[in-house]
């Protein structure tokens, strides 16, 4: 596993996603769709899972969507994650059709599933990433 000096762990960035990475790099939440379906494709593939047609195009997210699942962790993993814990991860459904995993903000008595959360980008390690919270 990668890490920064800060001690944060670097995603594993798969080629198929490098749009994504560039994306947030950019200040952009991107994700594919199907061009063949129409379906939004995540996580990132060369293929459609959905009709196996190569046409997939990177598309911006707005950044909104439901809390589909969350779970808090009271023991941080690694000294890094420690050092924020307790913290809450888990997945939004996305307004555009697609289940993102990403940290949740907010007390965890607070959340709702269901809830209308909103994305933005916090830089970890030298890494952007999306982060939700409640809209
Ligand atoms: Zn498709």
């Amino acid at each position: 596993m990668i890490q920064t000096k800060d001690g944060w762990p670097q995603p594993y960035a798969l080629l198929d996603a490098q749009p994504y990475w560039e994306g947030l790099a950019a200040g952009q939440l991107k994700y594919q769709r199907c061009t063949g379906c129409g379906e939004a494709v995540w996580p990132a593939h060369s293929f459609c899972p959905h009709c196996d047609a190569d046409e997939l195009v990177w598309q911006a997210a707005k950044g909104t969507g439901t809390l589909y699942s969350f779970s808090t962790v009271m023991r941080g993993p690694t000294p890094a994650f420690s050092s924020i814990a307790p913290y809450t991860v888990g997945f939004v459904e996305m307004d555009e059709g697609y289940h993102l995993f990403a940290q949740i903000e907010g007390a965890p008595e607070t959340l709702r599933i269901g809830a209308r959360m909103t994305a933005r980008l916090i830089e970890r390690g030298g890494q952007r990433l999306p982060v939700f919270a409640a809209a």
